[in-house]
């Protein structure tokens, strides 16, 4: 697929003469082939951290024992900037990617995330997605939409607001987050999907209340395990509710029968209402490994590749970027670090498995 020329911006010199390299390199012609991992995984998809910082401090990502005052955030100079971002997003389009999820740390709170949105939607092809907190939604929701996102997932883990509370662990209020979803579904960021992680003894007790509260809206609830992802969340074996575990204590309530997955590689075992009104999500990351089908590159906010949510190292592609590389290089270096990558850790993973040099989530984004 040709690259498209996207519109010139008013930016720094470096950044411009980056830019404008794009847009004089755009003949790159078709792959011949999907690019594939020695496992034979295409590259399809691509999450993007905007930024590693985070205005909740949610006890299974960010808690406050390890990203408190002291915790060194990236500087300005380190971060991505949005022509950088485009720029490598257009080239993983070339290599196959299909759909581009911004994340995080908390994406909204990137200054003028709308104005990378826009870029980032010129490109032909690609589904293109944000998940949030949703704690500036309600504020941001027609602007994200009038800048080219398509929709959205939210992150909410319980309908009870001291629950709430205590997990984002910033008081925040979780009438907020409902007026963002509302906000969201008015403008058309829809379907919209709404991640819970569930972790035992925490908010286990918050599946039903939400299925009540969804059931029937047309967004779709997505029930996640509590990985042991990074090194500070404490994560323990015990502490995971099984997919399982949850799918039964909703078909107790509200009968499920299993559907089948919308494309090769979805991470959600999806279910419905046997009564017609609507489906939901298991993602069972833990208990069913799904490394077998995993076509997600990660981008960090500092310009690292990264092939695996429980990598330690990524690829430093910004030293390219910012040493003045071909769109050819830089293809070169994304199709090796693919064709090099051999991860599996969910499907090795046991209780006893060291922590200590993963990277956060909040740096390579969920
Ligand atoms: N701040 C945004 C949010 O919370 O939606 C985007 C970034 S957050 C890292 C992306 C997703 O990762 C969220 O849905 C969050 O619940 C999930 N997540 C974070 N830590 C997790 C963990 N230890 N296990 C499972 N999911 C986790
Ligand atoms: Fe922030 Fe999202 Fe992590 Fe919660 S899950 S601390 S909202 S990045
Ligand atoms: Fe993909 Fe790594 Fe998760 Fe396996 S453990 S599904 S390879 S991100």
């Amino acid at each position: 697929m040709p690259l498209r020329t996207i519109p010139l911006l008013d930016t720094a010199e470096l950044a411009q003469r980056q830019f404008q390299q794009t847009v004089r390199n755009t003949r790159l012609g078709q792959p011949e082939a999907p690019v594939l991992d020695p496992r034979q995984r295409p590259l399809r998809d691509l999450r993007i951290s905007v930024t590693d910082r985070c205005n909740f401090r949610c006890t299974y990502c960010m808690p406050k024992n390890a990203f408190g005052r002291d915790h060194a955030f990236l500087s300005h100079e380190e971060v991505l900037r949005f022509e950088e971002i485009t720029r490598l997003a257009q080239l993983f389009v070339h290599l196959g990617v299909r759909k581009i999820r911004l994340t995080g740390g908390e994406p909204l709170l990137r200054k003028n995330i709308e104005r990378l949105i826009e870029m980032l939607a010129t490109i032909d092809g690609i589904d293109l997605t944000l998940t949030t907190n949703a704690s500036i939604l309600a504020k941001k929701a027609q602007s994200l939409r009038d800048a080219g996102l398509q929709r959205i997932t939210v992150s909410l883990d319980a309908m009870d607001d001291i629950t709430f509370r205590r997990i984002n662990d910033v008081n925040f209020p979780l009438d907020r987050v409902l007026e963002g979803i509302d906000a969201a579904a008015r403008v058309g960021l829809t379907p919209i999907k709404i991640n819970t992680v569930v972790k035992r003894g925490i908010n286990e007790n918050a599946i039903l209340p939400l299925i009540r509260r969804f059931k029937g809206s047309g967004h779709i609830l997505r029930f996640i395990e509590f990985m042991d992802v990074g090194a500070t969340n404490g994560w323990r074996m015990d502490d995971v509710v099984s997919a399982a575990e949850i799918v039964a204590a909703i078909d107790a309530e509200f009968p499920l029968e299993a559907i089948d997955p919308n494309y090769q590689g979805e991470v959600a075992e999806r279910w419905r209402f046997k009564d017609g009104s609507g489906e939901i999500g298991v993602i069972a990351s833990v208990t069913q490994a799904f490394c077998r089908d995993c076509t997600r590159m990660r981008l960090s906010t500092n310009g690292r590749l990264f092939t695996c949510l429980f990598a330690s190292h990524g690829y430093d592609i910004r030293a390219l970027l910012r040493n003045d590389a071909t769109n050819d290089e830089l293809l070169r270096a994304i199709t090796t670090v693919w064709q090099n990558r051999d991860d599996n850790y969910s499907e090795r993973r046991t209780a006893n498995t060291p922590r200590a040099e993963k990277i956060e989530m909040s740096y390579i984004g969920g």
